[in-house]
């Protein structure tokens, strides 16, 4: 059996590693196609190195264009590999322009398509990634959900099992990654002082706004009084705040370049809690067993605000500081069953065997 296997950005790498490995394991033909929406060593590079991903039949190097011309030259480009290749199916993850990309691709070539983190959605059509992702569940074949509820949203939205869709409660492909590596995390090369709040900052809502971004800087330079607070720096949120003046040698917030996954997960468990407008973040806090604080007004992972793990404060100074103060002085009761069992890269081999072999 042979599949091609579309990532690009960070997290997918960090996705994609159990599944790859299970691959190897089954014997099955991986062609990787990088891409390239990622692309410096620490927000690529360094997947691949610390978590032996295979190395990629194909980069397609396209990075740094807007929305709609980086999302056209990636179809051409997978359309390319994807007519060469002939594969049995295509693999795509989370909600990328690299994913709606590999998912358009295949499906007008008649070839079947999986989505692993299908269903997830937070209702607010300004993302990017919300309209990626609804695009991406309704062309897809094989759509393996995280969760119950994100299953719902498919139903919700006409998508039933047929004979061309399949949907499977696959559990989070992010907790296996959690486990698998959890005994490698390693503590980044820095001088940590103890305790420590780790957060990063991303999303398009929050560094496009250059006042909201400012808002939240502004905050976390507050709570830095009281408690470190370790920032990776994503490269899109660094050029932001260097191009509005920000001085961020002189900021009482410890800035750091990106970190690879497995000093991730080494922040992340050392942290009192975490603060974060990433969805891969929040899961990892829960999984890690840390209180999260998310810079956003909604969520897709909604059971971790039911549960209390997690709380919606948006750019809000007061709201941000509040729910700070609250997570550190709260002692949680942790549940670890919201998202599966760690097993969900099995489950989804597994089907693609049954199905595509
Ligand atoms: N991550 C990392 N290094 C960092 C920041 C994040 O390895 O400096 C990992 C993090 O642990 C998680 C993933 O990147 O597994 C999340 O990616 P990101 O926040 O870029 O995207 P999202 O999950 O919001 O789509």
């Amino acid at each position: 059996m042979k599949i091609v296997t579309i990532i690009g950005a960070r997290p997918q790498f960090i996705k994609s590693a159990v599944i790859s490995k299970l691959f190897l394991e089954q014997g099955i033909d991986e062609i990787v196609v990088h891409t390239g929406q990622h692309f410096d060593a620490d927000m690529s590079d360094v997947f691949f190195e610390e978590l032996r991903l295979p190395s990629p039949r194909y980069n397609l190097d396209i990075h740094g264009l807007s929305h709609g011309a980086m999302t056209g030259k990636m179809l051409e480009g997978i359309e390319n590999v994807l007519i060469y290749e002939k594969p049995d199916g295509v693999l795509v993850y989370g909600d990328t322009n690299s994913t709606l990309a590999g998912a358009l691709a295949a499906r007008k070539l008649h070839i079947p398509v999986a989505h692993v983190e299908a269903g997830l959605r937070s209702f607010n059509m300004l993302m990017p990634e919300e309209i990626n992702r609804i695009l991406t569940d309704r062309i897809s074949n094989l759509l393996f959900c995280p969760s119950e509820l994100s299953k719902d949203n498919l139903r919700k939205e006409g998508i039933m099992a047929s004979k061309d869709y399949k949907i499977v409660i696959s559990g989070d492909i992010m907790y296996d990654c959690a486990l698998l590596f959890a005994s490698y995390a390693k503590s980044p090369m820095l001088s940590i002082e103890f305790p420590y709040l780790l957060c990063t900052i991303h999303r398009a809502e929050n560094t496009d706004d250059i006042e909201k971004l400012k808002c939240i800087i502004n905050t976390l330079e507050e709570i830095s009084k009281e408690t470190v607070v370790i920032l990776p720096l994503h490269p899109r949120t660094r050029a932001k705040l260097t191009a509005c003046g920000c001085a961020l040698d002189d900021s009482p917030i410890k800035f750091i370049s990106p970190v690879g996954y497995l000093e991730m997960i080494w922040l992340i468990d050392h942290s009192e809690l975490v603060i974060t407008d990433s969805g891969g973040v929040q899961k990892e806090a829960y999984y890690f067993q840390k209180p999260c604080v998310t810079l956003r007004d909604e969520t897709e992972w909604v059971e971790l605000v039911e549960h209390g793990y997690n709380k919606l404060v948006g750019a809000d100074k007061e709201n941000i500081i509040s729910a700070i103060h609250y997570f550190l002085a709260t002692k949680l009761a942790w549940n670890n069953n919201l998202y599966g069992d760690g097993h969900a890269g099995e489950i989804i081999v597994q089907e693609l065997i049954e199905s595509w072999n």
